[in-house]
């Protein structure tokens, strides 16, 4: 499997994913068409699938461009149906994508929207704006519960796993962080990574979930010094991770 980060738009992440042994291929999150279009000429691939992990518009908006190049598998969450271009493969929880040989799973990750979904191909997570590096997606229209169930969910998969995000986000991402958790050394030596990175134009993206679980104050919600952090700031709040998590959420909304 080839995996091909397309960067789009300002700061968007696409990603083609390429079946070797078939040459078939997949787009993730298409969010203009003639970045993807060159690409896909350049690997020589067959473009065969959309697969969009939200409805938003800086996610999907090429898909009509490149459903008018050639007829194309168009998948997303099945409460999706208005919002997503071009719909035709409506999945849920569990399902099972082939891309050529490639198999994918789709999860279910609700809270950034109603029907946001990831994509995992064996170690690999296309996560769209859920879980960012660093960072966590804004809560439009699903609520804290929501959101860290689905982050929680993520964190059940391997330490291994590759983190395909929507955005690059990191650098900012990071510096909201540290503001947190400013004793923890790994945080803040990903940050001066980041920012280093950063300066040259690089891309931070993909990160590994355990660099997640170290360092992303969205998913540490155990930390003592981020709930002494939060506490210092809303005496009133509680200590369990869903109050921990929104307060993080709702601090880093106004950051
Ligand atoms: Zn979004
Ligand atoms: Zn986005």
């Amino acid at each position: 499997m080839k995996i091909i980060q397309i960067p789009l738009l300002r700061d968007n992440y696409g990603y083609l994913i390429v079946c070797q042994k078939t040459n078939s291929a997949g787009v993730i999150d298409p969010s203009e068409a003639e970045p993807v279009l060159r690409r896909v000429e350049q690997e020589k691939v067959n473009l065969k699938a959309i697969l969009n992990t939200h409805h938003h518009r800086d996610h999907t908006g090429g898909s009509e461009e490149l459903l008018a190049h050639g007829k194309l598998e168009v998948y997303g969450h099945k409460s999706d149906g208005g919002r997503i271009p071009g719909l035709t493969h409506a999945v849920d929880e569990g399902d099972e994508i082939e891309i050529g040989e490639l198999h994918g799973k789709v999860l279910f990750i609700p809270g950034h929207t109603t029907g946001h979904i990831a994509y995992l191909f064996g170690g690999n997570l296309f996560c769209g704006d859920t879980l960012f590096a660093g960072g966590c997606g804004r809560l439009f229209e699903g609520t804290p519960e929501q959101m860290h169930a689905s982050l929680k969910k993520l964190m059940t998969l391997p330490d291994q796993s590759k983190i395909y995000c929507g955005h690059e986000y990191t650098e900012g991402n990071l510096r909201f962080a540290v503001t947190l958790e400013p004793k923890n050394h790994k945080l803040v030596s990903r940050f001066e990574r980041v920012q280093g990175l950063r300066m040259r134009g690089l891309s931070t993206v993909p990160s590994t979930l355990e660099e997640e679980k170290q360092t992303n104050p969205f998913l540490r919600w155990d930390s003592k010094e981020i709930q002494k952090m939060l506490k210092a700031r809303a005496p009133e709040l509680r200590l369990d991770p869903v109050s921990v998590f929104a307060k993080a959420r709702q601090l880093k909304d106004s950051f």
